[in-house]
């Protein structure tokens, strides 16, 4: 709506002024100079929109490393689920080892008892057989043997004797047998626990390569994270870029309205003392009329708005102080303004007429103001940074010497001192518009 408006009011601005080729200079200078700001107008326009899909790309590019983040972080989460679960297995192998160790030291213990206890009958029986030879023990077997009162009474005799030695005996076989069973049985659990011994191996080398995979994906999610927050940081730029764009886009609005007006009230007063002459040389009757007319304009004490002019006038020197800096290249690098350094309360001041495009504290520029002027035909944009305090907001009007705040040490700065940029046409973040103000602004 608004835009559509200052389009039509172009329109019929620039109309007059094509059809008046045959009238005052001024008139055809007036009409460029809406030209010139109407073409900043759009290049502005398609700065912003470059900043636009910059914006864009970022954007794009840090949902594509959050959907990244999002497939690593599930990686982890799956990795960490398979090591508690090997931290479990593990856990599980360690009972069962240790549970098969008791086992074996319970049969151990059991297999030393048994051992003990045959070699104790071993001895016995030797003591007994032993005995039999030296005491006659022997010979009371053969009495006992000699003793029979028939072959029925022998037969029963030696079956009892035979009894008592295989008594004996069976006793020993069987202490035998049960130490057998008891070592095959301890043979098989050491197998038992070599095998757990060789699965509990396997799930720490499962365990081991888990990790391995889990630090390398936290390394990713790590980088990932570090080039996100650089992304944003990058954005930051931008949206402060696209702000500053956008702020200009309204400041040279503002300055083409105020061109507009500045035109009508020219043509009003130009209407004015072209009758007033003419109602002059109608009283005197005397010499030519045109001439009268350009000595009476330039004569008039009334309150003449004359158009901005190409000379030293249109500016002033925005602060006192010394020069501490030139434009240029420096030890720091490219430097797209020139410093003004000074001690106390210093004022400073808009170095032309124009439009604040934006009154802001940034992290580099500290307290910094950007303004549009309109100087004879070409626009200029003017920076003032690191600033103790700012006085005037976006979107004002102001007046060539006007105090717009206080110098400072805002921002990225190292003492006090006004960074002062001058900029042929609109800031860009670039700065390929810079220029030296020396020559043109009075320093
Ligand atoms: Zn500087």
């Amino acid at each position: 709506m608004k835009k559509s408006i200052i389009t039509l009011s172009l329109a019929a601005v620039l109309g007059f002024g094509s059809i008046t080729v045959g009238m005052p200079i001024e008139k055809a200078s007036a009409a460029n100079k809406l030209n010139d700001l109407n073409s900043q107008k759009e290049k502005i326009n398609q700065q912003r929109s470059g900043v636009e899909s910059k914006l864009n790309d970022t954007d794009k590019k840090i949902s594509e490393n959050q959907g990244e983040q999002q497939s690593v972080q599930s990686e982890i989460e799956r990795l960490d689920k398979a090591i508690s679960d090997a931290l479990a297995k593990i856990e599980e192998k360690n009972q069962e080892i240790a549970d098969t160790k008791k086992e074996i030291e319970k049969l151990e213990a059991e297999i030393e008892i048994l051992v003990e206890r045959i070699k104790k009958r071993n001895e016995l029986l030797k003591d007994r057989a032993r005995n039999y030879q030296e005491t006659g023990g022997m010979v009371s077997y053969i009495d006992v043997l000699m003793g029979a009162q028939s072959f029925g009474d022998f037969v029963e005799r030696v079956g009892a004797v035979a009894t008592i030695v295989e008594a004996d005996q069976d006793i020993l076989k069987a202490h035998q047998a049960d130490k057998d069973e008891l070592e095959k049985k301890q043979n098989q659990v050491k197998e038992e626990l070599a095998s757990l011994e060789k699965m509990r191996a396997e799930l720490e080398g499962m365990k081991k390569s888990l990790n391995a995979q889990k630090a390398e994906k936290d390394k990713l999610l790590a980088s990932l994270k570090h080039e996100e927050e650089e992304m944003h940081a990058h954005k930051l730029e931008l949206a402060e870029e696209n702000e500053i764009l956008a702020a200009q886009e309204a400041a040279l609005q503002k300055a083409i309205k105020l061109e507009q007006e500045r035109q009508a009230e020219a043509a009003r007063q130009a209407e004015l003392a072209r009758q007033k002459a003419a109602a002059e040389a109608a009283k005197k009757s005397s010499s030519s009329a045109g001439s009268s007319s350009s000595s009476d304009s330039g004569s008039s004490s009334s309150p003449q708005v004359s158009a901005p002019s190409v000379s030293s006038g249109a500016w002033t020197r925005p602060a006192a102080g010394r020069l501490s800096s030139g434009f240029g290249s420096r030890s720091l690098g490219e430097h797209f303004g020139v410093d003004i350094a000074a001690g106390g309360t210093v004022p400073i001041v808009a170095a032309a007429d124009g439009v604040v495009i934006r009154s802001y504290y940034s992290s580099s520029y500290g307290n910094a103001i950007f303004i549009a002027h309109s100087v004879g035909g070409q626009t200029y944009t003017t920076v003032y940074a690191h600033m103790r305090s700012r006085s005037v907001g976006s979107g004002q009007t102001v007046s060539k010497g006007q105090q717009i705040g206080i110098m400072g040490n805002t921002g990225q700065s190292y003492g006090q001192h006004l960074h002062f940029e001058l900029h042929r046409g609109s800031w860009n973040a670039g700065k390929t518009n810079a220029i030296n103000p020396i020559g043109i602004v009075p320093l």
